[in-house]
């Protein structure tokens, strides 16, 4: 394949904006492929710096989650504990260590859900 900008150039890659066929003296290499120097690459660097952003917002939101879970779980644990240290059976304080125990698993879901989003 020869060079879009240069059909007497052998082409030595694909740009990955636009496709076309490109050589040595028109090429930009870049982190994850190469790009036209004069028309495309600044559109790729720009669309790796979404892909990029979106991972990181992605990554936070799944701690945040995983925070949330461990805290409502110790929440959770702490009622719970403290009804069985007082022997005292299905009182309130267990139906609130439940309730926090069921914020925690679905915290715990909802980062899994975050996690498999890709
Ligand atoms: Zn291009
Ligand atoms: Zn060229």
């Amino acid at each position: 394949m020869k060079c879009f900008n240069h059909p007497n150039s052998e082409s030595v890659g694909i740009c990955k904006n636009c496709n076309k066929g490109i050589c040595h003296e028109c090429l930009t290499e870049l982190p994850n492929g190469i790009a036209c120097t004069n028309s495309c690459v600044e559109e790729v660097t720009l669309v790796n710096q979404l892909i990029h952003k979106n991972t990181r917002s992605k990554n936070t939101a799944v701690g945040a989650y995983l925070r949330y879970a461990l805290l409502y779980g110790l929440m959770g644990s702490a009622f719970i504990l403290y009804e069985v240290l007082t022997k005292k059976v299905l009182g309130f304080t267990t139906i609130i260590g439940v309730l926090f125990l069921v914020g925690a698993f679905f915290h715990l879901f909802n980062a899994k859900k975050q996690k498999d989003r890709s």
